[in-house]
């Protein structure tokens, strides 16, 4: 396999003489996934606030042999003093596991000693469930980096390779995985015009291969945290209240944005950024500067008034994420629209130039998946020929019921969602495009999101047998479908 020649702006260099420690920030998938999120950039730029402290990045990939290097010098995992995981997607246990087994570390923190670099493990689904992780990481972390992340650094600078734990066990949202870990409580911002932002994002400007406009500009967060509350929601969840950057703030970030990543492509960051009070004059703001800018999926009740602005920007396609079909379901599960209210704002998207529209379904939101499915059919169809220019994009995955939601304890009949899937094939409109997240891998994601410890071993297993889906089966003993419904349906 050729090996790609990655060129980026705004890498982080640090001479090896003035650093005395090496942290890895490991993002357990390929890189243009964790390109194309901000989480990455942005403990990049938290990381290496100290001058003492160099942190390079680390990704996962399937089609390169040998142990995983990182981007910046090439270091291997066992080079470094730290490794921070960041985990986004309960299925890149498996890839942090392969990584490990690809460096030699190993993977019970039982079995490492002062020799090997100390495992730190972040993100959404360790927050909630850190459970499937405990036996191999030494510290969880919960909750916003940069509330702590200078005194993180302080911690580090000032500790010896002895006492490091210690010295990071101190620092407020660090949890140790060797004692019982009962109740984790996020560490929230409450002001976002306080925070250390990049300005200058490191980027790619060549050597890609996939998702390139994704990769290609600034990301700017406008606010974090989501006040609608969806019971599936993992993040609505976690990241409460809602915060907002001012508009100045904004305006600041989007001038110095645009020169320092030398870009004028903004992707616009949020839980619901259409929900942001002063929206239309950010995007206006955009629009003035001639920037051009991407949407997250747009509630449909808040973001009518957008539409205008949208065309105004040359932006043709949009996602929005009614989830369900029915207004009953989409109520009980705390989704506050309807059908006609997604009808009339896809018409005005129709009617303000928008070319291509994504919308995201859930399907398992009820426990009457035939007319769930139905339903999606339905509305598909109705949608097709009341926007008949429109090219419709839907995607559809199955509910993955995550720990800490309100939906943590229902149990979701997989093989049900199948024949619903099936049902949804045949029934979609052939001008619609479908995108259907393979149920059989939603089983073994939500095996990951609700299951304990019990795992680990398990999960070690199929890492060492290359992460397949064959391997899942076989080491569950199982199709992963049924695994769930015996062991976390009750
Ligand atoms: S509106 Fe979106 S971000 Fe907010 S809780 Fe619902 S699904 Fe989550």
């Amino acid at each position: 396999m050729r090996k790609i020649r990655l060129k980026e702006i705004n890498v982080i260099q640090k001479s090896i003489h003035d650093t005395q420690w090496r942290i890895g920030l490991v993002y357990p998938n390929s890189y243009s996934i964790g390109m194309s999120g901000l989480t990455v950039k942005f403990l990049y730029h938290l990381l290496n606030q100290h001058r003492n402290i160099y942190t390079e990045r680390v990704f996962f990939s399937a089609d390169l042999p040998g142990p995983p290097r990182s981007i910046e010098t090439g270091k291997t995992l066992t080079q470094f003093d730290l490794l921070a995981f960041s985990f986004q997607f309960e299925l890149d246990y498996i890839n942090a596991l392969k990584m490990l087994l690809r460096s030699n570390i190993p993977v019970y923190s039982r079995d490492r000693t002062s020799d090997h670099p100390l495992l730190i493990a972040g993100g959404p689904t360790v927050t909630t469930n850190p459970e499937p992780l405990l036996d191999v990481v030494d510290v969880i972390f919960s909750g916003e980096f940069e509330v702590i992340s200078k005194k993180f650094l302080e911690a580090i600078i000032t500790s010896k390779h002895s006492n490091i734990l210690e010295e990071i066990l101190s620092v407020p949202g660090f949890y140790s995985s060797h004692e019982p870990v009962t109740q984790i409580t996020p560490l929230i911002t409450s002001n976002l015009n306080d925070v250390n932002y990049p300005t200058a994002q490191v980027r790619p400007i060549s050597g890609w291969r996939d998702r390139k406009g994704v990769l290609d500009g600034y990301f700017l967060q406008v606010s974090r945290g989501c006040v609608h509350g969806c019971h599936f929601c993992l993040i609505g969840k976690i990241f409460r209240p809602k915060r907002e950057r001012s508009l100045i703030n904004l305006f600041e970030l989007i001038d110095n944005g645009a020169k320092e990543t030398e870009t004028n492509f903004f992707s616009l960051i949020g839980s619901s950024t259409a929900d942001y009070s002063q929206i239309i004059d950010l995007l206006k703001y955009l629009i003035e500067k001639e920037h051009k800018f991407s949407l997250p999926s747009i509630r449909i009740d808040s973001g009518i008034e957008l539409l205008e602005q949208i065309r105004r920007s040359g932006l043709r396609s949009l996602s929005i994420a009614p989830e369900s079909a029915s207004d009953d379901v989409r109520f009980k599960v705390g989704k506050k629209i309807t059908n006609s209210q997604v009808y009339d704002f896809v018409k005005k998207a129709e009617q303000n130039q928008i070319q291509e529209l994504k919308i995201y379904f859930i399907l398992g939101l009820s426990s009457n998946l035939v007319s769930e499915s139905h339903e999606i059919i339905n509305f598909l169809h109705n949608l097709a020929e009341l926007c008949s220019s429109l090219r419709l994009n839907v995607s559809v995955t199955p509910l993955i019921p995550k720990r800490g939601t309100k939906l943590e304890n229902l149990c979701v009949n997989y093989r049900e969602i199948q024949a619903g899937f099936r049902a949804l094939k045949e029934g979609i409109p052939r001008s619609i495009r479908q995108k259907m997240f393979p149920v059989h891998w939603a089983a073994v994601q939500a095996i990951l999101s609700i299951g304990g410890r019990e795992l680990t071993p398990i999960m070690i297993n199929i890492a060492e047998n290359g992460g397949s889906y064959q391997s899942w089966k076989k080491n569950l003993d199982a199709e992963p479908i049924d695994y769930y419904l015996k062991h976390y349906c009750f």
